[in-house]
This record gives C-alpha cells, sequence and structure tokens, in this order.
C-alpha cells in the first residue's frame, strides 16, 4: 500500500476551489468539497425549500438530501455531511471500490 500513502501526500482537491479540502464533507454521490465551499454553493444554488430539503452535486448534478435537513437552515447544510474518512481517501481513485464500500455503508448504516 506504499502508492496509496505517497499519492495522498497533498490530500484530494476540492472541485469548487480547486486547493487541498478544509474540513472535507462528502455528498451521497461521494464527492467531496470543503465545507465552506459546500456551503456557499447551496446558499447561491437554487434549493428547494419546498418538500423535501435537496440541491445537486456541483460536480455530477445528483439531486442530494442533506440528512436530516427540515429543521436546518441552507447554510447549515454542508455541516451535516459526514467527514471524509482516511478509508474514502483511499479508496478515493477506485470508482468499484467505492462503489462497494457504499453499498457496505449503506447496509450497515455505518457512520464514515
Ligand atoms: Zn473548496
Ligand atoms: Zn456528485
Amino acid at each position: 500500500m506504499a502508492e496509496a500513502m505517497s499519492s495522498t501526500r497533498n490530500g484530494p482537491l476540492c472541485p469548487i476551489c480547486n486547493e487541498t479540502l478544509k474540513v472535507p464533507r462528502t455528498l451521497t454521490c461521494l464527492h467531496t468539497f470543503c465545507q465552506h465551499c459546500l456551503s456557499k454553493y447551496i446558499q447561491d444554488s437554487d434549493c428547494s425549500l419546498v418538500g423535501k430539503p435537496s440541491f445537486n452535486c456541483p460536480v455530477c448534478c445528483r439531486p442530494t438530501y442533506p440528512p436530516a435537513a427540515e429543521s436546518k437552515q441552507p447554510k447549515e447544510w454542508a455541516s451535516l455531511f459526514p467527514q471524509k474518512t482516511a478509508l474514502l481517501v483511499l479508496l478515493g481513485e477506485d470508482k468499484a471500490k467505492v462503489d462497494f464500500f457504499v453499498i457496505l455503508v449503506r447496509l450497515k448504516n455505518i457512520q464514515l
């Protein structure tokens, strides 16, 4: 696993600010953003406050539903997503592994 260690040396980049992730938050589609960038994006985007709270992922545009967002303001939504774990960083480049891991997490309801 030596190559995995060296490839994460500078950390993954945030697709919004193109800098190393600060307080990384991972959406259900597994795209990861700085909490600050995600929060700004959500507030700037046309997120629905009617019905189930949601916004579209800035990268893949998949509808994303913040966990337990009903009682929160959109500016707080970013902090509701799990912080990216070291394990996810490691798996990050391999889509098949990530998909498998997501299924595992959903089945076992693990808190990331
Ligand atoms: Zn960022
Ligand atoms: Zn996405």
